[in-house]
């Protein structure tokens, strides 16, 4: 890069700076800018458009055009070479505007005898701002070095247009930030929320984008590398475990902390004049403007561990830390991009809600947010980006929703719907001592899952018979190194103390797929979901099994043991299990720990094959649990954790329905107590149709108890299953909309 221009560019920052210190008003700063650029590029005209809303863009400064049409003249997104620019986040620089595609004619403005045209996004981390152009008469093309002498000042621009430079006077000029925004997502937890915005990684403020001393930002820049160097070569050395996934993000990490092409951007960025963080956050916005644009997942993954990477390098530059910066709000509501369940663990019950840009709802997040009964709204899109912390934020879990910073009649609407939602609970705590028994006398077994032992007080305030399904991965994602068997029995033993009389079914560790413990060495694998997790790791290295089997063993003390384990496909794994847990029985007799008063040992139902098992298996399994989150995804081969093909199949799907029927009539021949505790169970309509089809125990998310209950006492389940059966006669793909006719006919 010529001296000449760099000092030209770090000229044309100075004299922005020196603007934008002067004590003006948000208009004037924006007029003397447009005079400032056009003077120093020499060219005759410099305009900025900035977003009014969404969708539309307003001229809001001109040097050159004609001054009427300022606040006059505006384009839609994607309209015009100014709205395309907009649109695709990237520079259009050509000799003769007129002739381009797209062109679009504003008499009012005056602009017609100008040929050439150039302009450049302004925007901010994925947030588009509005448009910096600058024109001229004579047929020129803009060479590269005014192009990215003119990405620079857009840049200074959006980071002042996000400090609030240019409030004022003027609807295109009010602060960012401030507007009522509303996001549609997904439903990952039912439930209403009200709240103020807690960020799991607060976005980093620039507050010195320009910079005097060119060598002394270079300097900082190159020591806030190498220190990233550091971090990631420490976390390249120290975290990784054989993960395929984490080690190839990590490698990846490593790539772009050393990449010259990143670092050579940012460095000359500087010499133009900007600050070092600038700079990084400059880079960033393009990648995420780059990221916008592509379609394949991988490339996008990629871009997102280089977006990470920066974020990183912001904090290290402003020492603005995801700890230090700021203090968790009252009733906070926690937006993040994704959270795996053992950081949502460690924030535990203290979230009001929580929302995800990304998720799924069969992820293990989701289940830990179903567990602490926090409502969850995922695949919220570009939520991040225009939310602060502290903010007033209404989390609609029963709608997938968001309200940001909503305005009064909003709110007044809001907290009518969780007066509402209030009501319904206090209906259900009129049936809590109440069996789940139905018009025509059949009983319900409703239990609840848990996981901690935060969960076991929702024992008594919800009405659940008993844990009819404990997951103990849980301790286990919390940690970072293995939990001794002691520490395991204390708390076993805790819960069973919680439980009193009432049965817990303790399910074995169920690690692998997505719940990934970080001190394990997993070995790579093409297709986690089908590979070396559960029962399959328990018998394959059965060391921490054994332990866990102890412990339980110990907690139990002389009371009853319910044991379960989780993901067996086959008879011979259950039949190696059980010996595992006979074993560690007889073992522990010896060594003189007080046998459980009884025990019991069963099953998780999670592949089909697993109901095409021997006679033998049913007989021998002392219970079996439908687990339908895994059962389901395998029966239709659609992965739980998929947005874009999980909605595809519907729980009430005749084949599928069928199919667990298939299951409750070979229980009942060798009569192994059956119950379903996959998510599906908490669902009302789902758990009258299980009902239905003969199922008598259902396991479920405690808050589901009392919903499911009130259905269940208000139904006929021998109607409901000539509802089904004829919905199967006639074809149907699903029973769902008969059964929904059903229920608003007959209740
Ligand atoms: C299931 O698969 O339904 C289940 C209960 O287990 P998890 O969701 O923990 O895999
Ligand atoms: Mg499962």
């Amino acid at each position: 890069m010529p001296e000449r221009t760099e000092s030209e560019s770090r000229k044309l920052l100075g004299r922005l700076r020196d603007t934008l210190a002067e004590d003006s008003a948000g208009q004037t700063r924006l007029d003397r800018i447009t005079h400032i650029i056009a003077d120093s590029m020499q060219t005759e005209v410099c305009s900025i458009y900035l977003f009014r809303d969404a969708d539309t863009l307003e001229l809001c400064a001109t040097e050159g055009l004609k001054a009427e049409a300022v606040h006059q003249t505006r384009m839609r997104l994607g309209e015009g070479l100014v709205g395309r620019v907009a649109k695709t986040a990237r520079a259009i620089n050509t000799a003769n505007a007129p002739q381009e595609k797209g062109f679009r004619f504003m008499p009012e403005t005056g602009e017609e005898i100008y040929s050439s045209f150039l302009g450049v996004p302004i925007q901010r981390l994925g947030e588009r701002l509005g448009v910096l152009v600058v024109q001229s008469k004579v047929a020129r093309s803009y060479s590269e070095d005014e192009i990215y002498a003119l990405e620079v000042v857009a840049m200074v621009l959006a980071e002042m247009t996000e400090l609030g430079a240019f409030v004022g006077e003027g609807a295109a000029l009010s602060a960012l930030h401030k507007q009522p925004q509303m996001f549609r997502g997904s439903v990952g937890q039912e439930g209403a929320a009200e709240g103020n915005v807690y960020l799991h990684e607060p976005r980093v403020v620039v507050t010195n984008p320009i910079a005097d001393d060119p060598h002394a930002e270079l300097r900082r820049l190159d020591d806030a590398v190498q220190k990233l160097r550091g971090v990631v070569d420490h976390m390249v050395s120290h975290v990784k475990n054989g993960d395929r996934e984490q080690d190839e993000v990590l490698e990846t990490y490593r790539m772009f902390a050393n990449s010259r092409s990143w670092m050579r951007r940012m460095q000359e960025d500087i010499s133009r004049g900007l600050s070092a963080e600038a700079a990084v956050e400059k880079e960033q916005s393009s990648a995420r403007a780059r990221m916008e644009e592509v379609a394949d997942a991988y490339l996008r993954e990629r871009l997102h561990d280089l977006d990470d990477l920066s974020n990183r390098l912001l904090r290290i530059l402003t020492g603005q830390g995801a700890d230090t910066g700021a203090e968790m709000p009252e009733n906070p509501i926690l937006l993040a991009r994704n959270i795996g369940p053992g950081e949502l663990l460690e924030y535990g019950r203290k979230l009001k809600g929580i929302v995800l840009e990304e998720g799924s709802v069969g992820s293990h997040a989701a289940i830990v947010a179903r567990a602490l009964a926090i409502p969850l709204v995922i695949q919220a899109p570009k939520i991040l980006t225009e939310a602060l912390n502290g903010d007033h934020i209404l989390v609609d879990g029963e709608q997938g929703i968001v309200h940001l910073r909503p305005e009064e009649t909003v709110v007044r609407a809001f907290r009518e719907k969780i007066a509402m939602l209030e009501q319904a609970q206090e209906r259900y705590v009129g049936i809590r001592e109440k069996p789940a028994e139905t018009l025509d006398g059949k009983v319900v077994a409703l239990t609840m899952n848990a996981g901690l032992m935060a969960d076991l007080p929702s024992l008594e305030g919800s009405g659940a018979e008993g844990v009819g399904l404990f997951r103990t991965e849980l301790q286990f994602l919390v940690r970072s190194t293995v939990p001794k068997r002691g520490e395991l029995a204390a708390l076993y033993s805790r819960v069973l103390d919680a439980a009193q009389t009432k049965r817990v079914v303790f399910r074995t560790l169920d690690i692998g797929s997505d719940k990934v413990l970080p001190y394990m060495k997993r070995p790579e694998e093409p297709n986690p979901a089908l590979g070396w997790r559960a029962i399959r790791v328990g018998l394959d290295k059965p060391g921490v099994m054994r332990m866990q089997l102890q412990a339980l063993v110990r907690a139990a003390n002389g009371r009853p043991l319910s044991v379960m384990f989780p993901f067996v496909a086959q008879f011979e794994e259950f039949k190696d299990a059980r010996r595992l847990m006979l074993d560690t029985l007889e073992h522990e007799d010896k060594l003189g720990h007080v046998m459980p008063e009884s025990y019991e040992i069963g099953a998780m139902l999670e592949t089909p094959s697993l109901a095409f098992a021997p006679q033998q298996f049913f007989e021998m399994a002392d219970f079996i649990s439908i687990g339908g989150n895994d059962l389901k995804q395998f029966f239709f081969a659609a992965d739980r954790e998929n947005e874009l093909v999980r909605k595809r199949y519907d729980t009430l799907n005749v084949s599928y329905l069928g199919f667990l029927e298939m299951i409750v009539g070979r229980c009942n021949d060798t009569h192994t107590p059956l119950s379903f505790c996959g998510e599906d169970a908490g669902r009302p309509l789902e758990a009258l149709c299980f009902a239905a089809i003969g199922m008598r125990a259902l396991s479920m998310r405690p808050a589901s108890i009392g919903p499911v209950k009130h259905l269940l006492r208000r139904s006929n389940l021998d109607d409901a299953k000539a509802v089904i059966d004829l919905a199967r006669k006639d074809g149907a793909q699903s029973v769902r909309p008969a059964m929904m006719d059903f229920l608003q006919n007959s209740l």
